[in-house]
């Protein structure tokens, strides 16, 4: 057992009333510990600031570096191989510290990398992942469209192939780390086969630009914005050599959506644990407010539903290493974690009475954050659907 496992103090208890830490091995156990200490030590004293300015927490890239996880699951390009049950407690870790944090290093990490090294060539991963490891070259992930991002399977913007160059035109919205990437994994309608195709876009090409969306309510310290391709001319080499129709972006958005469903959890892990430590605190009535029914039951709910949304995508993270998942499997837990999860942090707030609105108490911060989280990645109503044709074998999204 590694030092930090025995020393891993936090400021409160780590959720887990089934025991789930018995059934990690030492390295999934290892890596969870490393990830919530960095959170604790890192991230939860100066989140808050950034949070309420709306602005990217830019200084945690050496720290995030040095925490070794970037790139997690993929193996060499100086990645740490991970399982993905360890992924899934660096989801969850991250989340339970922090959504914008959480954010800035799945967009990098796990869609605009896992892109690259699942769909892209050998020169490919060879040239990006690397530098993307060490965060040298950043990377988003460009695929919801300005007019609506649930029918991701029909891109508006479109690639031409011009001479020498793929030329890209289009309004991409939404898009996580823009203002700040090198590179963005654009995905686009080839206009001669019709068929969907990603491409690495460089940021400073010329007729690219970003735009922060302003006015958030949500994962305040991550910057999503309107991305503008104006005859956006890049090199043939650039398009992800494997990525020939939508079911490739799926490929990668059911491993990310895994994460998104720990990340839920994550939430409400930390919604249950500021609201019990507040119940056990608060005075009322001449006694703690953890000592009434009404609070105890809003407490047991929570638990209840944190508990089975664990032990369920941990069974999930470990179908994916026993290489069993479908999509439908992945939206199930996406669907079903995020609307759990939603409540979960709602009733967290609500044990906190007014404090519970406020940034300084954290929980607050977990509600706003929550509800980005039940609709990206597909919407709850999407992953839905994805579950209902898997289970039935019949579409209904058109
Ligand atoms: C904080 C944040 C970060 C994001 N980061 C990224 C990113 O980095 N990269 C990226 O590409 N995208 C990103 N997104 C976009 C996200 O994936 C989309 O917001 C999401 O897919 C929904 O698209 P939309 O917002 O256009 O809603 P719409 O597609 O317009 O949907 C509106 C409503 O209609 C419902 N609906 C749509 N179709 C159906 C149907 N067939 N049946 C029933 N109901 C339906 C939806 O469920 C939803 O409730 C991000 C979004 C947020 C909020």
């Amino acid at each position: 057992m590694s030092d930090i496992l025995r020393t891993a103090p936090m400021t409160l208890e780590s959720t887990d009333y089934y025991n789930m830490d018995d059934l990690l091995t030492e390295q999934e156990r290892e890596v969870r510990y490393r990830v919530r200490e960095f959170m604790r030590t890192e991230v939860e004293p100066i989140i808050n600031g950034y949070w309420e300015r709306a602005e990217m927490p830019l200084e945690l890239i050496p720290k995030l570096v040095a925490l070794g996880i970037t790139g997690g699951q993929i193996f060499g390009y100086g990645c740490p191989g991970l399982s993905n049950v360890a992924m899934g407690m660096i989801a969850m870790e991250l989340a339970r510290g922090d959504a914008s944090v959480s954010t800035f290093f799945g967009v990098h990490s796990g869609l605009a990398m896992l892109s690259i090294a699942l769909l892209g060539s050998e020169e490919q991963r060879q040239q990006y992942l690397p530098k993307m490891a060490r965060w040298e070259t950043i990377g988003c992930f460009g695929l919801t469209e300005a007019r609506g991002g649930s029918d991701a399977s029909h891109p508006e913007t479109t690639a031409k192939r011009v001479g020498d160059a793929w030329v890209l035109n289009g309004n991409k919205r939404w898009i996580g780390l823009a203002a700040h990437a090198d590179i963005c994994i654009v995905w686009a309608k080839n206009e001669e086969t019709g068929k969907v195709n990603g491409f690495i876009v460089p940021t400073n090409t010329p007729g690219y630009k970003a735009v922060p969306i302003e006015g958030k309510i949500a994962k305040r310290a991550v910057i999503n914005c309107d991305i503008y391709l104006d005859n956006v001319a890049i090199p043939l080499e650039n398009k992800l050599e494997n990525a020939n129709g939508f079911r490739s972006t799926a490929l990668v958005l059911g491993a990310t959506r895994i994460g998104v469903a720990w990340e839920a959890v994550g939430h409400a892990m930390a919604a249950y644990e500021y609201a019990l430590d507040y119940s056990k605190r608060r005075m009322q009535f001449g006694k703690p407010i953890a000592g009434y029914q009404l609070t105890q039951a809003k407490l047991v709910n929570m638990l209840g539903k944190l508990t089975s949304m664990q032990l369920m995508t941990l069974r999930l993270s470990q179908l994916i290493d026993a290489g069993k998942i479908t999509e439908g499997k992945a939206s199930l837990a996406k669907a079903h974690n995020t609307a759990e999860a939603r409540e979960v942090v709602a009733l967290g707030r609500e044990i906190l009475g007014g404090n519970g609105i406020l940034l300084e108490n954290h929980v607050a911060r977990h509600f706003a954050d929550m509800e980005a989280v039940f609709t990206y990645e597909g919407t709850h109503d999407i992953n839905t659907l994805v579950v209902g044709r898997e289970i039935t074998g019949i579409s209904a999204f058109a």
